[in-house]
């Protein structure tokens, strides 16, 4: 409460006062702030920000606007000023997930990097102004077991907004860093979690959460009141079990399009990272992911459309009910998630202005659907897909190829569960008119021989509780496993495709400089001609780059700020992402900031050679090694790498002196020594399993000791 009204009384002083000049009080004795030049804020100057069309003066949500178009229409660094882009400041920041968008608001930037740990900086000077760690790790228990951190952070009337790994929400006064409101969107032991960034719309702040790859989780998203953290309203995305009734006639509508016991297996459906908010019809936006499990015949007897999976479902933004869906995927069997994001344009087509949605799922195919009524206008795949050749327009269903959903058999097709775009944003300029998506194109074999109804069982919040072995792999031949496409919604077509080093790269962003800006797990951070995709600037940023960056302007100079680190689910390809040398424990982790003329350096990149742990006490068992395997690859492979080569995302444990002792690795894995970290705790692996395990990684050790010797003979 005592934080409550201080933030109240500071956010008073800061309306009244036109610039932010010493009504920051700081909020403790490092965050003094010097007096600022004057910037043009004002209550009504973030607000007007938010809407598409605004001056782009601030980027004040994740996707800069309602609309989430990810473009901002600044543009005095242009094709043309571009090549004197430079770095203005970086922030060193600490070991965690800094895979995470910005915002920025009245010149002040705030970050949720780690395990939503947010942090304000002065944006011309990089100067930390407050710090607030929700400590999320600490209170998570087995909800640390999935997600990686925050992906972004939300801005409503002096406050900003994180979700955390253990469900909570919490509004934190954008000047003193102190937490004024703070609501459980789930309960303490269902194995949900939040990854993603809330959205903040018109006095209120909606959030989902993941969870359906792991257990039986039964999506919903929620809408709180943006000032008290009061529920307004929750709207559940799959129906629950019938005998307890219907929440609404929505929920009675989708019920009758599952088989069996389905709620039993929770059903899926969460809202875990597309959220979007139409202004002009007061609707809310909502993508929906996987079924819980993943299999149709555990899931729903094999039959259905599974309604409201993998679909974009409007629900009235005052009341949360439901107004119209869209289906992306009937009986959805692959992980296709419809949550990647969504972005609001008004386009003219075939002769007549259209209010559209556009949204590129996993699935490969750039939809336009009508955002009054969910109506499909196009649909066409901006990779190559498989699965199916085409979509009705009709039906708004695909064609789908034959033993898709493996009712005979495995099946192979591309894309995959990876997505043939997943959480890193594409964006939208309505200046070019071209949509920019960071494209992935891999092949993926799906096989449930031998997996039924009757033996599956849930593994206690892991990955991998699919009900169907999933094997993803470059296609064989191809060379290239990911692409930056720049498609034109309204004729469906290509206008130019780049390939990329590696398949997982970066989130867009667009500008009124007929820029495209993208980062790249080699560290380069990229400027790209929004007409022809020539690359215009290019800086090394120091360590991977796969955030989105974001715009802005203070004091009439324009600043672009981007996020370096590797981070989120790109661990579990650790092999892939080998090549570009990262590691989790030596990678740079910064805030970095460029503007014209700007001339701070970075300092050197340390390149990550794996350096296997000295063993020498090893002796090869291959049965346990083989036994170890197995619990990694259920447990451990997600953040540590397939194979346990690590992508960046978690430490490198071939290198680790941890699997030397039994007692060091007991205390980690069993009894949670790094759960502050993010490392969780495995109680239920006993004695034997902890020793396959060691085995495991401790061959793999000498696998990697053998391939240095090799590559130096
Ligand atoms: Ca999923």
């Amino acid at each position: 409460m005592h934080a409550k009204t201080i933030g109240s009384l500071l956010l008073g002083a800061a309306i009244a006062l036109p610039p932010l000049s010493g009504c920051h009080a700081p909020a403790d004795n490092q965050n003094e702030r010097s007096p600022a030049p004057t910037r043009d804020v004002g209550p009504a100057g973030w607000r007007a920000q938010l809407t598409d069309g605004s001056n782009g003066r601030d980027w004040p949500a994740f996707g800069r606007t309602y609309g989430e178009q990810h473009y901002s229409p600044l543009n005095q660094i242009d094709t043309a000023t571009v090549k004197r882009l430079g770095l203005v400041w970086s922030a060193d920041l600490p070991a965690g997930n800094p895979a995470t968008g910005p915002i920025e608001v009245a010149g002040i930037i705030y970050t949720a990097t780690g395990y939503s740990v947010v942090r304000a900086f002065d944006a011309p000077t990089g100067k930390l102004l407050w710090t607030y760690d929700p400590h999320a790790p600490e209170v998570s228990g087995h909800k640390l077991r999935q997600g990686w951190g925050s992906r972004g952070i939300a801005y409503w009337n002096g406050k900003v907004y994180v979700g955390t790994q253990d469900g909570r929400l919490i509004a934190v006064d954008a000047a003193t860093g102190q937490p004024v409101w703070s609501v459980e969107t789930f309960g303490k032991d269902e194995q949900r979690f939040i990854s993603g960034p809330p959205r903040a719309f018109d006095g209120m702040v909606i959030i989902g959460h993941g969870g359906a790859d792991e257990a039986p989780i039964r999506g919903y998203a929620t809408a709180y009141d943006a000032e008290t953290g009061k529920q307004m309203w929750r709207f559940y995305t799959v129906p629950g079990d019938p005998a307890k009734g219907f929440e609404n006639k929505a929920m009675a509508m989708a019920a009758k399009t599952w088989s069996g016991p389905w709620w039993t297996y929770g059903g899926g459906g969460t809202v875990w990272n597309a959220i979007t908010y139409d202004r002009d019809t007061d609707t809310i936006l909502l993508g929906t992911g996987n079924g819980a499990p993943w299999n149709r015949k555990i899931r729903s007897q094999g039959k259905g459309d599974n309604l409201f999976l993998c679909s974009i479902v409007a629900v009235d933004a005052k009341t949360g009910a439901y107004k119209w869906h869209y289906q992306i995927n009937p009986g959805e069997s692959w992980d296709f998630n419809a949550a990647m994001d969504m972005e609001l344009a008004d386009l003219t087509i075939d002769g007549r202005p259209r209010k559209v949605l556009i949204t590129a799922p996993k699935n490969g195919f750039l939809y336009v659907i009508d955002r009054t009524d969910g109506k499909l206008i196009s649909a066409k795949p901006f990779v190559t897909t498989t699965w199916a050749k085409s979509i009705d327009l009709k039906t708004g269903r695909p064609n789908e190829a034959p033993n898709i959903h493996y009712e005979n058999g495995s099946v192979t097709f591309r894309p995959t569960p990876v997505g043939a775009h997943s959480w890193p944003p594409m964006a939208f300029s309505p200046q070019s008119g071209l949509v920019y998506i960071p494209a992935i194109d891999l092949q993926v074999t799906y096989d449930d021989r031998g997996i039924t109804p009757a033996n599956f069982k849930w593994i206690g919040g892991m990955a991998l509780d699919y009900g169907v072995r999933s094997d993803v792999r470059v296609p064989a031949g191809e060379k290239t496993q990911g692409y930056l496409v720049a498609w034109n919604p309204v004729t469906q077509q290509q206008a130019w495709r780049l390939p990329m080093a590696s398949h997982f790269n970066g989130g867009l962003m667009a500008t009124g400089g007929g820029l495209v800006f993208q980062g790249h797990p080699d560290s380069s951070f990229t400027a790209y001609d929004a007409k022809t995709g020539k690359i215009l600037w290019s800086a090394d940023a120091g360590a991977a780059v796969v955030a989105p960056p974001i715009t802005y302007s203070v004091g009439g100079k324009q600043y672009v700020t981007v996020i370096a680190g590797m981070g989120t689910s790109a661990g579990l390809f650790g092999p892939m992402l080998a090549k570009f040398g990262i590691d989790y424990r030596t990678q740079a982790r910064r805030v970095l900031t460029f503007a014209l003329d700007g001339k701070a350096k970075l300092p050197p990149r340390t390149r990550y050679t794996p350096k296997a742990v000295d063993d020498a006490d090893f002796k090869l068992d291959p049965a346990a090694a083989a036994a170890g395997e197995s619990i990694f690859n259920m447990r451990c492979a997600v953040c540590h790498g397939g194979g346990a080569v690590a992508g960046g995302t978690a430490p490198d444990l071939r290198t680790s002196g941890a699997i030397l002792s039994p007692d060091v690795f007991t205390s980690i894995v069993h009894d949670g020594a790094l759960v502050a970290n993010g490392m969780p705790r495995f109680e239920e692996l006993s004695a034997e399993d902890r020793e396959h395990l060691r085995q495991y990684l401790r061959t793999r050790a000498a696998d990697l000791k053998q391939a240095s010797v090799k590559s130096h003979e």
